[in-house]
């Protein structure tokens, strides 16, 4: 039995994005930028795939930047922040320690370039809050980022708080929401957010394009100079393809939210029952917050990697953690930052679900991840150790 349960890495193509994809692969080819009906035939399309993102997430259609994913949206939302920043001679950055390598790499390069960075602790429940933010925040803020939700152990953040906060104190407030959009309610001006970035390939949309929601007044900084597409903000023919894809796949998403949110938690509900019993296993963050698809857990005294391995082996795609730290032998940071002492950390295992997937499915991952979990422990060690140290 095959069963994809890696959906926080990337997604399965819907075919209501591939069937709206298909004609522009063929027929509309036309650039955007060029002003006879071909292009402009292309450019009509363009704009209805704006307008009907904006309209997903309640924001308007100028406030929509395309992007290359989820990476570049981050990329740009916190260099436009700084940009400003820096011209008021503002140049603190809060943040948190479990965020997107997107926004920790970025981070760091924006050190480097003279800010400074506080990353706020994150509770053991893997959530944030608006006072822990409030105590982080100086004179010379220029910026608030933090995840929506969290891609490695799925906790939701209190995300219209924190913003309120920063509108309070004239704090520009970031949010990457690559792993709600689609899963969760997001709505921009309920949330308070001045920037939020979405990435289609996480909600059934095609890889290597995404969004960057910046309200209306910011100035933005664009990152890739060139022509004007974007009003100027981000050059570079648009990949239209997958724009009229993310925006296809998008509002299938949002119109079927609250059944595949049925769906998904009682799928999840079936692997914590299935699982949580097991010997010295635990489940990373609370439940309570949570998107309704993600279940991360550790298993004490085996190496994730071993387990991945056999699960591959039985048809189960799994990961211990987000796709990037996987094949790097350090924990991972997200649960390091919630407390997860380091030794636990290794045995991690997360299970991301699809709408699509079934209980037998369910079944077949409880059985195998006890079976294999058993298997490793016999052979492991540090597992009798653990075991000798309990007499
Ligand atoms: C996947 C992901 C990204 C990166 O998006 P890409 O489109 O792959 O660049 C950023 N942030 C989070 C939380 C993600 O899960």
């Amino acid at each position: 039995m095959k069963v994809y349960a890696d959906n926080a890495a990337t997604t399965k193509l819907s075919n209501t994005a591939l069937e709206a994809m298909l004609p522009i692969l063929t027929d509309i080819y036309g650039n955007p930028s060029s002003l006879h009906t071909v292009g402009q035939t292309a450019k009509e399309y363009l704009e209805k795939a704006r307008e009907d993102i904006a309209e997903c997430i309640g924001a308007d259609a100028k406030e929509i930047y395309f992007t290359s994913g989820g990476s570049e949206a981050d990329n740009q939302a916190l260099r436009t922040a700084c940009a400003i920043g820096a011209r008021k001679g503002k140049k603190h950055i809060i943040s948190t320690k479990f965020e997107h390598h997107a926004i920790l790499h970025t981070l760091n390069a924006l050190e480097k370039e003279g800010f400074e960075v506080t990353l706020v602790d994150v509770h053991n429940t893997g959530v944030v809050t608006a006072e822990d933010i409030a105590n982080a925040i100086r004179e010379d803020t220029c910026l608030v980022t933090v995840m929506t939700a969290n891609n490695e152990i799925g906790t939701v953040q209190p995300i219209a708080e924190i913003g309120k906060l920063c509108r309070e104190k004239g704090i520009y407030f970031h949010t990457d929401a690559v792993q709600a959009v689609g899963h969760i309610p997001v709505n921009v001006s309920d949330m308070n957010v001045d920037m939020l970035s979405i990435s289609a390939h996480k909600f059934h949309g095609p890889k290597g394009v995404g969004v960057l929601y910046i309200k209306k007044g910011i100035p933005v900084k664009s990152l890739i100079e060139g022509g004007a597409q974007e009003r100027g903000k981000r050059a570079g023919t648009e990949n239209l393809p997958a724009i009229v894809g993310m925006a296809a796949a998008l509002k299938e998403a949002c119109e079927k939210l609250d059944t595949n949110t049925e769906k998904l938690i009682t799928l999840r509900d079936y692997l914590i029952n299935g699982l949580k019993d097991i010997e010295r296993s635990r489940i990373n963050g609370s439940l309570e917050h949570h998107l309704p698809g993600t279940l991360n857990m550790c298993f004490e005294g085996i190496e994730g990697e071993s387990l991945l391995l056999l699960l591959d082996a039985r048809g189960i795609s799994a990961s211990s953690g987000s796709a990037c730290t996987s094949g790097s032998l350090d924990p991972s940071h997200v649960l390091l930052a919630i407390g997860v002492p380091v030794e636990i950390a290794h045995g991690s295992l997360r299970l991301s679900l699809s709408e699509d997937l079934t209980i037998e499915q369910m079944e077949h991952i409880v059985i195998s991840v006890k079976e294999v979990v058993k298997y490793l422990r016999s052979i492991s060690p540090v597992w009798e150790k653990i075991k000798s140290e309990e007499k």
